[in-house]
């Protein structure tokens, strides 16, 4: 069997912070030149998830897309000398809990809702393309914030409903970090609930209003996730994209505006990153939202 983790990397982006980044690799797909969710969701974007590492004990955010990436997270991890392991769910996504299997020994904590969402879609997920089985549910749920400690650091778990309505963050008071799972991206947010929008929106405001100093999305660009982030710039482009889009919807020639020149301001300005294959995410929001609001030609 292939190694589907052949190409990850371990990033430090701050002191007893890493970061697995895979993907973005032009030309490689792991499972195929069919559409699915391993590469047209994650590897193709790129995809980081996180630990969190003081002595003996670590915090794991996001079991990443596979368990060969699961296995090669815990692997680094026992190889620091870590031999306690919480894991943090940011929401219920394929590519953020495929690799739970690997850590069923372990805490794994979630809020209310991704484990609802989890239990309401285990069917489709254990029959997805590639499928995750088996599912492995969060051990323990939390409702609106959970305060964590590591190494005497107050680590601060925050719901947020932002790209799904079950969104986990990890905020770092300590240090300004925050953990952002799917809650912004860099091109673009995925239209993932796109009846939800005016919420993302607001939720965004909410979260920028977080004195963020370094702010790690899961997918984004490997460069700046190794130099140690994003600022809120990230947030306040993802959040004016999404203004940007309602706004425009009812355009009949918005399809064919590429993303490039549809934020070229964010990406002049240096908010953003730009990177081609968000392009395809871009046409599949527009289409998104307009049959959420039923107004596909
Ligand atoms: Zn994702």
């Amino acid at each position: 069997m292939t190694n589907l983790a052949a190409t990850i990397s371990v990033l430090q982006p701050h002191p007893g912070l890493f970061a697995y980044y895979d993907g973005r690799i032009p030309g490689k797909r792991l499972h195929g030149a069919h559409d699915n969710w391993l590469d047209d969701g994650a590897y193709k974007l790129g995809i980081a998830t996180y630990a969190l590492v003081s002595g003996k004990e670590a915090i794991v955010y996001d079991t990443h897309t596979s368990l060969d990436h699961a296995r090669a997270v815990r692997d680094h991890l026992e190889s620091l000398g870590v031999s306690r392991i919480t894991v943090v769910l940011s929401h219920w996504h394929t590519d953020h809990i495929a690799g739970n299997a690997v850590f069923a020994d372990c805490e794994i904590i979630a809020n209310r809702l991704t484990a609802a969402a989890m239990e309401t879609n285990r069917r489709k997920l254990e029959n997805g393309d590639p499928p995750i089985s088996p599912v492995v549910m969060p051990t323990r749920l939390f409702e609106g914030q959970l305060s964590l400690s590591l190494g005497g650091r107050a680590v601060e778990l925050m719901q947020f409903d932002i790209h799904s309505a079950d969104g986990t963050v990890l905020w770092l008071p300590d240090s300004g970090i925050l953990l952002a799972g799917d809650t912004v991206e860099d091109t673009i947010t995925y239209v993932s609930e796109p009846d939800f929008l005016t919420k993302h929106i607001e939720e965004l405001a909410r979260l920028g209003a977080l004195p963020i100093r370094h702010l790690l999305p899961d997918h984004g660009d490997k460069t700046r996730i190794a130099e140690g982030g994003y600022g809120t710039e990230l947030i306040h482009a993802n959040s004016r994209y999404l203004q940007r889009l309602l706004s425009r919807i009812d355009e009949p020639g918005l399809s064919d505006i590429p993303l490039h020149t549809f934020i070229a301001d964010h990406i002049a300005a240096g908010a953003v990153l730009y990177f081609e294959p968000y392009e395809d995410v871009h046409r599949k929001n527009i289409a998104a939202i307009r049959r959420a609001m039923n107004t596909s030609p």
